[in-house]
């Protein structure tokens, strides 16, 4: 694979001094990796968690690609995330600052909770949940849902945290799947001022199949009516509010499992990733220290991410607070009650350190400046984007606008399967280059191949692999060997397929080119999407934009753009055909004349995942006028109607 157009030159961003003078993070951490080996991965485990009993061994990779890390030792994920912070005398210091979207808030003390998660393990044993079973989440984004994660890997409880967004069917497949005891669900939540309801679906989930469920335990959040089931349901606030506050955590071996999560199923049918403890937990922390340079005693850090998704996970439930941080959570969406809300909560809390998606970033760009700039973002030091490729627009944006030019962007690039940053700057370390992650973390060998497995040299592309076990990988698809060794591990042997694209630059840095399944072939030309799209971007009347390849009987594949106006744009009303004219010819200059869109399709909206994600597959039905697929995992059910019928009119 090939891309045979180059990105336009790129600016640099040198970190500041003063950043570099107090960063975590040194050049050196790159040597001390290449020289300790997986020696490295064990002193890291060993300086950041808490072990009831020592491993002995670091690595057995003996029977690949089934990887086990600190095979021998034993601790608990939620006595180092919670625990062992109050025994250190940081009991008082604020583990949970939860925003409600009505603007209720509560903050959690790390002393209260132990006190939180003690109850509510209790509560789910009491329920009959013991070490190994599997405990389905449903959940809107409050102090609950982590609480609960917590509880479950306090018990040895495997969760499955699935989306609050999905439907009725999404939710039973995944339980079925995973044959959990218990659900965790919620009455409801809010969304956008207005009840949004959880409970019925879990009735519906259960209704039919899914006979592995004893009981639902049901935080009662926005209070709308809910029926329950006699012997089958019962409230939070009973279960966990009449329980004690006494609970020894389990030892769990470092490769017993802690949860089990599906990806997004951007490309397809979604995979029941699973992780286990030690080696997840030791790579979440360091590269939550280290990417996000965080300072516990000071920093107040926002990751913007669900808990249904992989980031909420890592970066919000696990090591954030094995690292001791102050976090924020938010409950709702940006534009709640009002498109200020993300600022208004940066400027409340005195944020430091932001993690959040490009997506976001781009809504926010599309509302403009000005609301941003009514809120004093002063306190923010590092900003971070997850999720797809950046582009440079969004990119110089973020940096100008929220970071006011002084704060380092990392731009980290990983996987549910990776369960850690893989790529990414480090800050006070690296120069910067928006749109690129640049460079592997210390410690991990990612690699951009060719067809038959051989390193490209600079300045071409190829597909990004990693070439060695890394503490964090997933460690199986649940239930399902065969598929982990046949998604991952059959293209390049010995080697980690990502299923993406990338291309290396001129010094070696790695740019992401989107998935494999997406690059797009015009007349022999191949062409990245995220190329195509970046060059849209920097069209000014353009607020988002997708770009997939549908079959064209002259060329192969031609390049179908879908694009949605700026707001500025949308008001100005001018003629739409004139409008996308003037987009194929921007690419065309930006690009190359092969990278011209044979259509720019305007459309109100675009199909996205619960992550943030443009679904590119359902485009391609349309673009190929075929029924449109399987749109269960979209966040929005009914966007797909919105694009085919403005295309209609
Ligand atoms: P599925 O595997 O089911 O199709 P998914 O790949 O969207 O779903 P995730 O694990 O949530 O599920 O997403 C990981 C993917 O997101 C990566 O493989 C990559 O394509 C993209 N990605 C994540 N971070 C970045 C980044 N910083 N730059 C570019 N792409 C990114
Ligand atoms: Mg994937």
């Amino acid at each position: 694979m090939a891309s045979d157009t180059t990105p336009a030159e790129t600016q640099t961003f040198a970190p500041s001094p003063e950043f570099t003078a107090q960063a975590n993070a040194g050049a050196e951490l790159y040597d001390q990796a290449e020289a300790e080996g997986v020696d490295f991965w064990a002193r890291q485990a060993r300086e950041l968690l808490t072990w009831n009993k020592d491993f002995t061994e670091v690595l057995d990779w003996s029977n690949p690609p089934f990887a086990k890390w600190f095979q021998d030792g034993t601790l608990n994920a939620c006595y180092n995330a919670v625990d062992r912070h109050v025994e250190a005398g940081n009991g008082d210091r604020v583990a949970i600052h939860f925003e409600g979207e009505p603007g209720d808030s509560r903050s959690y003390t790390y002393a209260q909770l132990k006190d939180e998660v003690s109850k509510a393990a209790n509560a789910m044993e009491g329920l009959g949940v013991v070490k190994g079973d599997r405990v389905a989440l449903y959940l809107p984004m409050i102090a609950e849902a982590v609480i609960a994660m917590l509880a479950c890997a306090r018990i040895g409880a495997i969760h499955s945290v699935v989306f609050g967004g999905f439907s009725a069917d999404a939710l039973r497949s995944r339980v079925e799947d995973g044959q959990a005891k218990l659900v965790v669900t919620a009455d409801g939540s809010y969304r956008r001022g207005k009840p949004s309801m959880l409970k019925p679906a879990v009735d519906e989930a259960l209704s039919e199949g899914a006979s592995s469920v004893e009981h639902v335990l049901v935080v009662r959040r926005n209070e709308a009516e809910v029926e329950m089931t006699e012997g089958r349901d019962v409230w939070w606030h009973d279960a966990v509010g009449s329980a004690s506050t006494e609970h020894t955590p389990a030892e769990q071996g470092a490769e017993d499992p802690l949860f089990v999560l599906y990806t997004s199923g951007t490309t397809g049918k979604p995979k029941g990733i699973m992780h286990t403890t030690g080696g997840y937990l030791t790579q979440g922390a360091f590269t939550h220290k280290y990417v996000f340079d965080l300072k516990p005693e000071t920093d107040v850090y926002w990751c913007t991410a669900d808990v249904g998704w992989v980031t909420g996970h890592s970066y919000v439930a696990y090591a954030p607070l094995v690292n001791g941080s102050t976090q924020v959570i938010y409950e709702g969406t940006p534009d709640s009650p009002h498109r200020g809300r993300f600022w208004e909560i940066v400027q409340k809390y005195g944020v430091t350190i932001m993690y959040t998606s490009p997506t976001a970033i781009r809504t926010m760009m599309k509302w403009g400046e000005e609301i941003p700039g009514e809120y004093d973002l002063s306190s923010l030091r590092v900003l971070g984007t997850v999720g797809e490729a950046i582009n440079p627009e969004a990119w110089t944006w973020f940096h100008r606008v929220i970071g006011g030019g002084r704060c380092p962007i990392v731009d980290t690039w990983w996987q549910t399967e990776t369960g850690a940053i893989m790529i990414s700057q480090l800050p006070g370390v690296t120069v910067a280059k928006p749109g690129s992650a640049q460079v592997p973390m210390p410690g991990i060998k990612v690699d951009v191949v060719d067809d038959n497995g051989q390193p490209v040299p600079n300045g071409t592309s190829g597909f990004l692999v990693l070439r060695e076990p890394w503490p964090s990988m997933l460690r199986t698809i649940w239930g399902d060997d065969d598929r982990y060794v046949d998604t991952y591990w059959s293209r390049f042997g010995d080697m980690y397929f990502a299923g993406d694209g990338a291309k290396r630059d001129e010094d070696g840095d790695v740019w992401i080119l989107g998935r494999v399944d997406d690059v797009m072939n015009v007349s022999g030309h191949r062409l990245s999407t995220p190329e195509i799209e970046s060059a849209l971007f920097s069209h000014p009347s353009v607020a988002e934009a997708a770009v997939v390849g549908a079959t064209d009987e002259t060329t192969g594949q031609a390049v179908i753009a879908f694009v949605i106006l700026s707001d500025q744009a949308d008001a100005e009303g001018r003629d739409k055909a004139e409008l996308a004219e003037e987009m194929r010819a921007h690419v065309g200059k930006e690009i190359s004349p092969i990278a011209k869109p044979k259509k720019v399709l305007i459309v109100p909206e675009l199909p996205k995942t619960r992550s943030g994600k443009i679904m590119r597959r359902l485009l391609k039905d349309v673009a190929e006028d075929r029924e449109v697929g399987d749109v269960s995992t979209l966040a929005d059910q009914t966007v797909m109607q919105q694009i085919v019928d403005s295309l209609a009119r």
